[in-house]
């Protein structure tokens, strides 16, 4: 799909049946069921009246990249709409961690121990436990947030002994290159990586979700075993900001 069209002539709940098309074509080429795989929405930069369009076009799943910018969407949506379910999926500060246990469903940057256990401490305060994914920099990009693969397996462990985290997965923003198959080898290095720690730690199934996949790269993420993808350019157009 030209991304950059997202948009022109369809609406959106086009826009999602398409990419439901894509997602389940790409299942079944790698001989897996398209019901393991969620859209997530990517609603950064979108107001809350984009995000009630997207919950009737039948998306329930949205990520937010900024505390500040998710919080009044998600209290002006949470009054009036029980299904959406919120997914933090943006470098995440410490001094933030309260703030996002109480809004978020799930975050997705979890990338240090002292980071888990301040959302450890306020998932306990707030009497929930908080699912969480370890967000990995596979390419040990500099600028890039996540944890390194040689330090994940100590995160993992830490994160295993706090009683209010719960470890459902990893999630990863792979180096950037606009052709998707260029993509594939980091996409397929963390199915193996998680796989590898699963086995070594005695943690069979735990990790079941892998977060990957963009836009422009979502197809080829499900052909490595992603189970959420993330997109928000192919539903919604482009960004302005
Ligand atoms: C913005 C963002 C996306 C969505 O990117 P698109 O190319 O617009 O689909 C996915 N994941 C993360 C972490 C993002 O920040």
């Amino acid at each position: 799909m030209d991304i950059n069209n997202a948009g022109c002539g369809l609406d959106l709940s086009e826009r999602v049946a398409e990419i439901r098309r894509r997602i389940e074509a790409a299942a079944k080429r790698a001989g897996r069921d398209p019901s393991d795989i969620t859209l997530l929405a990517v609603t950064k930069t979108h107001g809350a009246q984009t995000i009630r369009q997207a919950i009737k076009a039948g998306l329930f799943l949205f990520g937010e990249n900024y505390i500040q910018e998710a919080r009044d969407k998600i209290l002006a949506l949470r009054d009036e709409e029980t299904s959406a379910r919120w997914h933090f999926i943006g470098h995440l500060q410490r001094n933030k961690a309260k703030i996002a246990t109480e809004l978020f469903d799930c975050i997705e940057t979890l990338d240090s121990i002292r980071l888990a256990d301040a959302l450890d401490r306020h998932a306990r305060d707030a009497g929930k436990t908080m699912p969480v994914f370890c967000q990995v920099n596979l390419a040990h990009e500099g600028q890039k947030a996540g944890v390194s693969s040689t330090a994940l397996k100590d995160l993992i462990q830490r994160i295993m002994d706090l009683p209010n985290l719960r470890l459902d997965g990893l999630m990863m923003l792979p180096p950037y290159n606009p052709d998707p198959e260029k993509t594939r080898e980091w996409f397929k290095g963390l199915r193996e990586l998680r796989d590898n720690l699963e086995a070594e730690l005695g943690l069979k199934g735990c990790l079941k979700e892998l977060s990957m996949g963009m836009s422009h790269d979502y197809e080829v993420a499900i052909e490595e075993g992603a189970t959420i993808v993330r997109v928000g350019t192919a539903l919604f157009g482009p960004r302005n900001v």
